[in-house]
């Protein structure tokens, strides 16, 4: 079994990985030195040297990494090149926008379906998707043997979703609700919250602006 990765060597994977596709070209066969990495990204790069080393990729003295071996190293370690299915429960704003988003397939999201409790939602179209009944959860959560499931939903419905589908046999849970949810410890779950993002914009706004 390979190394485990705590959250921050996780993380910090995809900040390289983001750099190397937005400012490289993550097949050629350019060279990077850590150090030049560690400027683009404002980190050190001992601590970029010890990232890559845990998943088998060492730089050479004075040329530094391929470029890559880095990003399909990456890729490898993260997961991108699996599949994973999920359903969104929820499709309002927030849904709607993470179901129209194609950007995700690259990291192997594929939302299977989309689904409301509201009848004048169901039956719409978004993106590819048409919106479902929630009474078919779990049917869908079977039959397409879905991985992961996306909240959306109001703070009030959120536990109630999750306790569904993770009856259904969900594996992982990613809860956008501003809820603390109760969830299995064999379920892996993600609590995004924007917000936390915003709170580093404000701190520097605030100190350094
Ligand atoms: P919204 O009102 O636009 O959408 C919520 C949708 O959920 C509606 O379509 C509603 O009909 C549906 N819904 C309500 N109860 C349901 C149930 N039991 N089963 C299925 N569908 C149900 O709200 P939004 O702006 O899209 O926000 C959705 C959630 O995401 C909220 O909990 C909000 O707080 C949260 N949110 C989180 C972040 C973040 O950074 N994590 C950002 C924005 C919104």
């Amino acid at each position: 079994m390979p190394q485990q990765l705590n959250r921050q060597t996780l993380e910090r994977l995809m900040q390289y990985y983001l750099c190397i596709n937005r400012d490289f070209d993550p097949q050629g066969n350019q060279t990077i030195p850590s150090a030049r990495l560690a400027q683009l990204l404002s980190l050190d790069g001992t601590q970029i040297r010890k990232d890559l080393a845990a998943i088998g990729v060492k730089g050479q003295c004075r040329v530094g990494f391929e470029i890559s071996r880095v990003a399909e190293a990456i890729r490898k370690a993260l997961g991108f090149e699996n599949v994973f299915r999920a359903v969104i429960i929820g499709a309002g704003h927030l849904g709607g926008a993470i179901a129209a988003y194609e950007g995700f397939a690259r990291y192997g999201l594929q939302v299977v379906a989309l689904f409301d409790i509201d009848p004048g939602k169901i039956g719409l179209n978004v993106g590819h998707h048409v919106i479902q009944p929630l009474e078919k959860l779990e049917f869908v959560i079977k039959d397409r043997d879905v991985h992961l499931g996306i909240i959306t939903v109001p703070a009030d419905a959120a536990q109630e979703c999750t306790d569904r589908m993770v009856k259904a046999g969900i594996k992982g849970i990613w809860n956008f609700s501003p809820v603390n949810l109760k969830i299995p410890p064999e379920i892996i779950s993600r609590h995004e919250d924007l917000s936390v993002g915003l709170a580093y914009l404000s701190y520097h706004l605030t100190h350094n602006g």
